[in-house]
């Protein structure tokens, strides 16, 4: 098993614990197969959170949005923040409401925070959140311009402590509940995509431009 990042002072899970993993292998593995993430902070003086995307380099997680995004500005303002990620596996269907649930895995981060100025570790961690959304993308697109590059806030966030938890497998029913005609069992789920749609402007009007190949292998792959 690899290095725990948990459980610490922020991130013991206290209910169904049997579904907690610490290891920093499971926290990395669901971290990096989520397309999208939360982050959390304090707004005004209200909790609230943000879906974004992410990348994560190591043990860094990046974070990208507009100079002006007030709850990034707050995560660094605090210079710590908390982060979610949850990938939705399906349904587990028990005979009892009660007893029924989803399947998921999920992992809760708590980390210090920093704005990335470097511009070499900028430009890595902007690579780093497209090639995250869409392998092979960053080989394909244009070059970012300074301007660009000016506008966009990446925010750093170390995985200091984290827990992840896992809920899979057959649903448990109480017992007295087996024999009951209701229909039980799991129904599994998974992102799909489906046929791309091209632009239809510009040189993609003359119809001469291939299919990207980053689109192409993402597709093979679904
Ligand atoms: C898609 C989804 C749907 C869910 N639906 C429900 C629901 O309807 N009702 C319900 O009660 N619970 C639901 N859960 C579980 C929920 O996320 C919490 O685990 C649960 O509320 C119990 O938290 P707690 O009291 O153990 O932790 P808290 O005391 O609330 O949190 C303590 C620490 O435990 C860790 N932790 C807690 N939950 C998670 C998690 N899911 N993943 C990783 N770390 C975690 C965090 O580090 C957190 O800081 C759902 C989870 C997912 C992913």
């Amino acid at each position: 098993m690899s290095e725990p990042l948990g459980p610490g002072p922020h991130t013991r899970v206290r209910r169904l614990p049997e579904k907690a993993l610490y290891d920093a292998a499971t926290v990395f593995d669901i971290v990096d197969a989520a397309l999208m993430c939360h982050v959390a902070a304090t707004v005004d003086g209200l909790a609230m959170a943000l879906p974004t995307l992410h990348a994560r380099v190591g043990t860094t997680i990046y974070l990208h949005g507009s100079k002006s995004n007030a709850l990034f500005r707050a995560v660094l303002d605090a210079g710590v923040a908390s982060l979610s990620v949850t990938i939705y596996d399906g349904l587990r269907l028990a005979r009892s409401a009660f007893e029924s649930s989803i399947a998921y895995r999920s992992v809760v981060i708590v980390g210090a925070t920093r704005e990335v100025t470097d511009p070499e570790e900028k430009h890595r961690a902007l690579g780093a959140v497209l090639e995250a959304a869409l392998p092979g993308r960053s080989r394909e697109v244009r070059a970012m311009s300074q301007r660009e590059e000016n506008l966009t806030l990446v925010v750093a966030l170390s995985i200091d402590e984290a827990s992840a938890k896992v809920s899979a497998g057959p649903t448990t029913d109480e017992p007295d509940d087996a024999a009951l005609p209701i229909w039980s069992g799991t129904v599994p789920a998974r992102v799909v995509y489906d046929e791309p749609v091209a632009s239809t402007d510009g040189a993609m009007a003359e119809g001469e431009v291939p299919l990207a190949d980053s689109v192409r292998r993402l597709r093979e792959r679904t």
